[in-house]
């Protein structure tokens, strides 16, 4: 019961830009413990959505809810503190700081673990300890003292979901995060998010088919946006409307 509890919830959701509908009739179930694609072509509506549900963008109607809270009003940071965090971008990652120095500081941001732990962690030891613990979750220990700028950038990207993990989200966003990587990264990155998604919900847009295919549980479909077809890849796979708007079969 625990594995299909709903910890963030569209309903209704709308966003208009002047007499343009950007996004329309969306309603939305992400799941704990599981990892769930937002797919569809260019233009359907899936940065517009992640900004609606991070609320960077302002809903024109429709509510949002996390982990049983309404924050259809609620301001970007607290959503962020409820525990629904966005991937950063690249250039969060301080390049001229280590791997070990990068996390310490994302662990020592507002709403990082550091600072929800004051106490057990207001030592550095501790703080280092637990930036180690974060990067072996992620495989990058043995890179703790490299320059961030000279990771290879799969590894960047990596590293980019390690300091957002410090967060300890319920709910991670993921911004195409195999965007740009080789086969071995590719591979690397799903096998993070898998584990990732052990203890918390991911919501992921991603272009990848065979990526989606191997990793996401389930998919929602977005054309022109409005949701066009969602289940798991067989079911949106097989879907007559997705093989002609979509992949083009
Ligand atoms: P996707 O991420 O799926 O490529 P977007 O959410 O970026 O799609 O865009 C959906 C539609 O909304 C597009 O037609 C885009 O031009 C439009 N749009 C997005 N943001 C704005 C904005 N700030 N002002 C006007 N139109 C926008």
């Amino acid at each position: 019961a625990n594995e299909a509890r709903v910890v963030l919830s569209a309903r209704d959701l709308r966003r208009d830009f002047g007499g343009f509908t950007a996004v329309n009739n969306v309603n939305l179930d992400v799941h704990h413990a599981r990892v769930h694609a937002l797919i569809g072509p260019n233009g359907a509506g899936k940065t517009t959505v992640f900004n609606l549900l991070t609320k960077f963008l302002q809903p024109t109607s429709g509510t949002i809810t996390l982990l049983g809270h309404d924050i259809t009003k609620t301001p970007p940071a607290n959503v962020a503190r409820m525990g629904l965090v966005r991937s950063f971008q690249i250039s969060a990652v301080f390049p001229h700081l280590t791997v070990l120095e990068n996390v310490r500081v994302a662990l020592q941001r507002p709403g990082g673990l550091a600072i929800q732990f004051w106490r057990s962690m207001n030592t550095l030891d501790s703080l280092n300890d637990r930036a180690m613990e974060l990067l072996k979750s992620v495989g990058l220990e043995k890179d703790g003292d490299s320059y961030a700028a000279d990771l290879s950038y799969g590894r960047k990207r990596v590293l980019e979901i390690a300091t957002t993990l410090s967060l300890d989200p319920k709910v991670l966003l993921l911004d195409e995060p195999m965007a740009g990587m080789g086969q071995e990264d590719v591979g690397r990155v799903a096998e993070i998010i898998r584990e990732v998604a052990r203890s918390r919900a991911v919501l992921m847009v991603e272009h990848n088919l065979k990526v989606v295919a191997d990793l996401c549980d389930h998919i929602t479909v977005l054309q022109r946006g409005e949701i066009l077809a969602e289940g798991n890849y067989d079911t949106v796979s097989n879907d007559e409307r997705v093989r002609v708007a979509y992949m083009g079969t």
